[in-house]
């Protein structure tokens, strides 16, 4: 729960620790290696979270909620746009129901915060949200992550979820999501990968995106190229910027402007 560097949020608040992958837009999974830094550092709440698998760190299964982190957006009195768990996924399956609840009545009590939640599994949240937290929320955004074409079938779970603002974050976009369908979606955007080991993005794929988004009347946001520029060479992600179309988008979904 700190400031960011997140260009499309004021602060990330992370009541779950922990995770596992689930498709390829985790290889690279930054809180990953945050969690075995934070494991170093003796941090209670990140430790044991993480394996050595090569050179590599990988999460070990192990999901934490963490109760004490429920009363942080308490003290925040002026309003934030909050990313929920950049650490985690709020949908892991070993985050119970009730936590998941939890969460909710903290946001619920909050109306002065705007809280986005992103999500690689939207089938859980789908499900819960129809079965057990009936009230949708108009200051909670809900999304998901497409990292390319084969998760494609997240974007019609979100579609259908009760929510104020759906939002899809395609970031790292390692693949042509074709003519994505953004019917009842109002919010895209788009990224590169950054790193050692960063796949490369095409311009070509971010367009697609871009062009879905004008059809739909979605609000379109990109974010950065990450290590491979337009030019689909490797240089550093400062280096490659945020231009797109020779400029910055940074729209945001239309029903939250001003938030
Ligand atoms: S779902 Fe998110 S936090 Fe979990 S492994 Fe994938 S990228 Fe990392």
């Amino acid at each position: 729960m700190a400031e960011t560097q997140i260009e499309w949020t004021d602060a990330t608040w992370n009541p779950v620790a922990g995770c596992s992958i689930v498709s390829a837009g985790c290889t690279n999974c930054y809180a990953m290696e945050m969690a075995r830094r934070l494991h170093a550092m003796d941090v209670a709440k990140y430790k044991g979270l993480t394996r050595r698998s090569g050179k590599r760190t990988v999460w070990n299964g192990i999901v934490r909620e963490d109760a004490d982190a429920l009363a942080i957006p308490f003290s925040w009195k002026k309003p934030r746009k909050i990313f929920v768990n950049s650490m985690s996924d709020l949908f892991h399956e070993r985050v119970g129901d009730g936590f998941v609840q939890k969460v909710w009545d903290v946001m619920r009590a909050t109306p002065h915060h705007h809280y986005q939640i992103l999500t690689k599994r939207p089938e859980r949240m789908d499900l819960l949200l129809r079965s057990k937290i009936p009230d949708v929320l108009p200051n909670v955004w809900l999304g998901t992550s497409v990292e390319n074409e084969d998760v494609i079938g997240r974007v019609d779970y979100l579609r259908h979820v009760p929510a104020a603002i759906r939002f899809i974050s395609f970031e790292p976009l390692i693949g042509s999501v074709g003519a994505v369908d953004l019917r009842n979606i109002d919010w895209a955007i788009v990224g590169g990968e950054s790193g050692r080991s960063a796949r490369p993005i095409r311009e070509e794929w971010i367009d697609e995106i871009y062009e879905q988004c004008t059809l739909h009347g979605a609000a379109f946001f990109f974010k950065q190229w990450g290590a491979w520029g337009k030019d689909n060479k490797r240089r550093s992600k400062k280096a490659n910027g945020r231009e797109y179309r020779g400029t910055h988008w940074d729209q945001m979904p239309k029903a939250a402007v001003g938030a």
